[in-house]
């Protein structure tokens, strides 16, 4: 079963790759930028969850104890918080960097591209309104892409939305292709 994730995660990650770099006028992704790890609820369902832990046992005592001591305080705030979703940045980034990259989850690999929702509805990536990802074709009026804005840039490469949603990622028709279930989801932190 493992074998058929990891089967599902190279094909993910191929097609990915080409998506960023079909994307790669409007991606100011860079090693050090960890804005989509500081705040989110981070979906993982339990094949997820045991990949990422493959990635945690083979990080030194001294970094697994930094994770579980985050992650014991994540788990106070969360019992004493009122907010629904309950936002927190996420245990395993560590000095900015994700400590467990190679066994990440599938929605941290789908950070910083326009995905598509259920409603159809493009899903701009945050880190647009903060000067990064498609800021140089977003008009934050409109929270559109605007095509002005496009043509300046005088690219071929034209933004686009993929159907990258986690929804979709982690649905019956990857489980069907791949041979294998994702099985309960939930938010990371209720793994622990
Ligand atoms: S697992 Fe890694 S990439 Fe995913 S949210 Fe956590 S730090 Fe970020």
């Amino acid at each position: 079963m493992y074998d058929n994730y990891l089967k599902f995660i190279v094909f993910l990650n191929n097609k990915l790759d080409k998506y960023f770099e079909a994307q790669s006028p409007y991606i100011f992704c860079k090693r050090g930028c960890s804005k989509c790890c500081q705040s989110g609820e981070y979906p993982f369902s339990k094949i997820e969850l045991d990949f990422l832990m493959i990635g945690f046992y083979q990080l030194s005592g001294e970094i697994q104890n930094q994770i579980a001591e985050k992650i014991s305080k994540i788990k106070e705030e969360k019992t004493k918080s009122k907010s629904s979703p309950f936002m927190y940045e996420c245990p395993f980034l560590i000095n900015n960097e994700c400590s467990v990259y190679k066994y990440r989850g599938i929605i941290c690999r789908t950070f910083g591209l326009i995905s598509s929702l259920d409603d159809e509805v493009p899903k701009i990536p945050f880190c647009a309104y903060e000067g990064l990802n498609y800021s140089n074709v977003l008009d934050p009026e409109t929270n559109i892409i605007s095509e002005e804005k496009f043509k300046l840039l005088n690219t071929d490469k034209m933004p686009l939305v993929y159907n990258v949603s986690y929804k979709f990622l982690t649905s019956e028709v990857v489980e069907k292709d791949f041979d294998f279930k994702f099985g309960e989801k939930r938010p990371l932190i209720d793994w622990f």
